[in-house]
């Protein structure tokens, strides 16, 4: 049968893409699909992000440690990946800035953090004024954490060279094909593409990022879940900026309960300087701009008062905070004043152009809270990751293999050895990492 897969990924963003690279390795004699609704990989968050591969030092490691674990093999992986494809990737570090006590104490905790998560001493260090001032003059801060071990990249094109090698071993992409509803038809999924073609699979791995929680309800799972959409938009900066800093720079952020930071000094891989993302919310993963968002807001309000959202939408901190992205939606001069806090020479009158903006979702529980961390909802015939976010892209190879073992010790690859060499990696060794 033309149509029929034994297991089908919905999603081509990174973390998609990640997974049918690694399945291509080990599952040769399977016919497995990924389904895009694009026409590329990365079109959507993978290929709009800030494309930094993160030093895992913001996450706590008792509540993120899947999260932090991925990000911190994540780093040597795709330094390794991008060497073999010849893919910038520049190991230039990032520096978090505390513009008072309060944040030299947030500092403090990071830096345990990071040492928990595995950082060494020569990977991260907390750094006076005085000694930043040296490395960063233009820098205003009260005191500094340098993680070295922190890099930069392009995800998109990361994501290219990954579909590409799963391509070579058999995966396919099925491009423009947006899955509408899925069901069970006997012992099968029958999925519905472009609102009337149909595919068949005996397995399905939901990883379409902004849709993944509508998915998963579509067919009857994480009803008690919910989420709201956030973009983060950037201002790209004049050359004459662009030395400013050697590195990127972050701030301690202010509201750390919610699942964003505050706009950063942002020093991408081709030596360009932004300033952002905020997390202005909108009512789509796609509300990029104000027609999609008016066509979703409708269904958006609806559902959010229909679930522990609704909780969110009265809150009267989350409304403050709502509104203040938004004003610095609407006025640049509001964006980049929270970056001139600690970078002073900027001076918003020469900023003029926009960068790509990037959504994310964040999962929103039947209490009103965020979740903080991924959510795996494990069935008999599908798997689905919810809540994928920062810093998604740094440990999507890490966070990929842990998927697949997951999937291997419930018995779907009972005969297939897994360990086996997967590009520059052997497979187990990837798992035995994670498990420590
Ligand atoms: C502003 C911003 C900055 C970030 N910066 C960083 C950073 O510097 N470093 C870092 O590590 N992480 C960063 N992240 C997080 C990171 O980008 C994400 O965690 C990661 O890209 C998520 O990948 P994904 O594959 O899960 O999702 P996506 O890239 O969104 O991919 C999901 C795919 O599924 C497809 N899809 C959805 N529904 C359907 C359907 N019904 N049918 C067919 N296809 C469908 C979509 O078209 C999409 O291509 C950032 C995120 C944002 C928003």
């Amino acid at each position: 049968m033309k149509d029929y897969f034994d297991l089908v990924i919905i999603g081509g963003g990174i973390l998609g893409t990640s997974i049918s690279y690694f399945l291509s390795f080990l599952n040769k004699s399977k016919k497995i699909g990924v389904i895009e609704q694009e026409n590329n990989v990365a079109h959507h968050t993978s290929g709009r992000n800030t494309g930094k591969v993160h030093a895992p030092y913001l996450y706590n490691p008792e509540k993120k440690k899947l999260f932090a674990n991925a990000a911190f093999h994540g780093y040597e992986m795709w330094k390794e990946y991008s060497k073999q494809q010849n893919v910038s990737f520049k190991e230039d570090g990032v520096i978090e800035v505390a513009l008072d006590e309060k944040g030299i104490k947030v500092l403090e905790k990071y830096l345990k953090w990071g040492k928990q998560n595995g950082l060494q001493e020569k990977d991260i260090e907390l750094i006076e004024k005085a000694e930043l001032k040296k490395i960063e003059p233009e820098i205003k801060c009260e005191a500094a954490l340098y993680a070295h071990r922190d890099g930069s990249t392009d995800y998109s094109t990361l994501t290219n060279a990954i579909m590409r090698d799963s391509k070579k071993n058999g995966i396919n992409f099925l491009f423009n094909n947006k899955t509408n509803e899925i069901k069970k038809n006997k012992d099968k999924w029958e999925i519905t593409i472009n609102g009337n073609h149909k595919i068949y699979a005996d397995f399905l791995i939901n990883a379409a990022g902004g849709q993944a929680i509508d998915i998963a309800h579509n067919i009857g799972i994480a009803k008690n879940l919910t989420d709201v959409h956030f973009r983060g938009e950037y201002w790209k900066t004049p050359k004459k900026y662009h030395n400013l800093t050697k590195t990127s720079v972050y701030s301690v952020p202010e509201f750390p309960e919610y699942p964003f930071l505050d706009p950063h000094w942002i020093v991408r891989v081709d030596g360009s300087c932004e300033i952002g993302p905020n997390a202005v919310p909108v009512f789509s993963p796609y509300g990029y701009n104000t027609t999609e968002n008016i066509k979703q807001f409708i269904p958006k309000i609806l559902e959010m008062i229909n679930s522990g959202a609704r909780k969110i939408i009265f809150d009267k901190d989350f409304q403050e905070l709502a509104f203040s992205e938004i004003q610095s939606s609407m006025s640049k001069s509001v964006m980049v004043e929270r970056v001139k806090k600690f970078l002073p020479k900027i001076n918003s009158k020469e900023i003029t152009e926009k960068g790509t903006a990037g959504i994310r979702s964040s999962v929103i529980d039947e209490n009103g809270k965020f979740v903080p961390d991924v959510i795996l909802v494990e069935e008999d015939t599908s798997f689905h990751i919810l809540n994928y976010n920062s810093p998604g892209a740094t440990g999507a190879l890490p966070f990929s293999v842990h998927v697949i073992n997951q999937l291997h010790q419930k018995g779907l690859f009972e005969n297939d050895d897994i360990n086996l060499q997967c590009g520059p990696w052997k497979f187990n060794e990837i798992v035995e990492k994670l498990e420590k």
